[in-house]
């Protein structure tokens, strides 16, 4: 069997190593110079190796922590006690144990107990197929209240969303809180970060190696045109002019990406494809010579400042593994067509200095080192009320052409975990293997298996 894979982010490079370790002979075709996608490396003018956007492994990530010992990379992960907190009226607020919790001023006493009831309730929630038609707004303010629904969820869900979130379900917030319950162990219930020395890219290239030594190839800048489809049959793929041959084509990209490489598709077909929309984002990174907040995350729960939170990567990432710079990112999650989109760097630039002057009035712009901006149009599908149909299945109308994408991922979230293990079912998919128990999945492939909130 020989697999043609499009994409080389931790998708693709899954993919293509779990195929691998089965037989199969792959290759991996990337467009980009580096393989990684948007967990791929960004390298400063000084030649440090950083993520282009921030990427936290969490201590409850067993997928990965299990293929980074099968890679021979675990003595690469490091992890890290981090703190949370919430920007609320212009002061800084920690949450990250029971006292911060119990003092956190926005809520009274009634309020905090919902709260922490919320929290607590999400993680009992065993089908989330009830929570799949009930609006994420009206599963909140049943269980935490009126006030704590408009101080803290609704700015959250605001910020996330860029504006509406109205016909989001319940299982958007149900899946992080499980997320974010599951990194906190113990009677302390602290919280563990961590990464691998130098980022997603020391996963990428332990694999890479792997599906190399297994005679795979991956091909780098070398952007697909076309899936070749002859007779409701993928053949192969092309690029530029040259048509490659394969036995089974995986693409590994978003939907809308996907559709517009198979212009020979049945058009039922491509257009429901064009009905997954996505989340894009606008990500300024500051580099700088200092720490800024000493938090992993600081939730931002003050509609007047456009960032969506403060990631500061370098709490759980020791400055030594990146040149010595403290990593700040200030995401700006965008609805489709948003006008963030369309502002230019400079507009930005300036209007994140501003709020930030707002938000820390003692910050030095003369620890910028860097100050780099990114943006990517799909980021995260966005999943709506009662529209798990609009999931696409691995297998398509198309004979021995599969897609593997983020938007299968579901109601678990998009991230290094859910992906890599989604990838090792698609994987068993292509094969035509059945799944094994050990295989069972833990995420929605298609529209066919339960979700285990244990791997969220
Ligand atoms: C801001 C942000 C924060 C995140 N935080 C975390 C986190 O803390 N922890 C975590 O684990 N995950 C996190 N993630 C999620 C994680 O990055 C993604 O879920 C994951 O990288 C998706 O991988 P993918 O392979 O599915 O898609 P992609 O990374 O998008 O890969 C698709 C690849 O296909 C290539 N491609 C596109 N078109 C073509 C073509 N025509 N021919 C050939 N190649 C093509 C692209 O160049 C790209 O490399 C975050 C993501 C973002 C954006």
């Amino acid at each position: 069997m020989n697999v043609g894979i499009i994409g080389g982010g931790i998708m693709g490079i899954s993919l293509g190593y779990f195929l691998s370790r089965q037989g199969a002979k792959v290759e991996i075709f990337e467009a980009s110079p580096v393989l990684g996608g948007l967990a791929g490396p960004l390298i400063l003018e000084d030649g440090t190796a950083v993520d282009r956007f921030y990427h936290a492994i969490l201590s409850s990530d067993s997928h990965l922590r299990e293929l980074a010992t099968e890679l021979g990379i675990a003595d690469q992960l490091r992890f890290r006690e981090t703190r949370m907190g919430f920007y609320y009226q212009g002061k800084i607020h920690s949450m990250n144990n029971v006292v911060e919790f119990l003092r956190f001023p926005p809520l009274g006493w009634i309020d905090r107990f919902r709260l922490g009831l919320t929290v607590l309730y999400a993680q009992f929630v065993r089908d989330w197929h009830s929570l799949e038609s009930v609006s994420v707004e009206k599963w909140l303010l049943r269980l935490s209240g009126r006030r704590t629904f408009e101080n803290i969820w609704r700015p959250m869900l605001r910020a996330k969303f860029d504006g509406g979130f109205e016909n989001t379900p319940a299982t958007y917030i149900w899946s992080r809180l499980v997320r974010m319950k599951s990194t906190r162990g113990g009677a302390s219930q602290k919280e563990e970060s961590g990464h691998l020395i130098g980022g997603y890219a020391t996963l990428m290239k332990a694999m890479a190696e792997k599906i190399e030594a297994a005679g795979g190839k991956i091909h780098l800048r070398t952007p697909v045109q076309e899936v070749v489809i002859e007779q409701g049959r993928a053949r192969g793929i092309r690029i530029g002019q040259e048509v490659r041959q394969f036995s089974s084509v995986v693409v590994t990209m978003q939907a809308p990406v996907f559709r517009r490489l198979i212009p020979s598709a049945p058009q039922e077909y491509q257009d429901y494809l064009s009905k997954t929309e996505y989340l894009g984002i606008v990500c300024p990174l500051l580099v700088l010579d200092r720490p800024l907040t000493g938090y992993w995350t600081l939730n931002i729960t003050d509609e007047s400042i456009p960032f969506t939170g403060v990631i500061e990567t370098t709490a759980y990432i020791d400055p030594k593994y990146v040149g010595g710079h403290h990593l700040v990112y200030l995401p700006k999650y965008t609805a489709p067509g948003s006008r963030w989109q369309q502002m230019s760097d400079d507009e930005i630039r300036a209007i994140w200095l501003e709020n930030l002057r707002k938000m820390f009035p003692d910050f030095d712009e003369r620890s910028i080192r860097y100050f780099l901006i990114h943006r990517e149009r799909y980021v995260e599908p966005l999943h709506l009320l009662n529209s798990t149909d609009l999931i696409p299945s691995v297998e398509t109308p198309v004979e021995n052409l599969y897609l593997a994408t983020t938007a299968q991922i579901y109601p678990a979230l998009t991230n290094g975990e859910s992906v890599s293990r989604h990838a090792s079912q698609a994987a068993q998919i292509v094969l035509g293997a059945s799944l094994s128990p050990a295989l069972e999945p833990a995420v929605t492939v298609g529209r066919v298996a339960p979700a285990n909130s244990a791997a969220l």
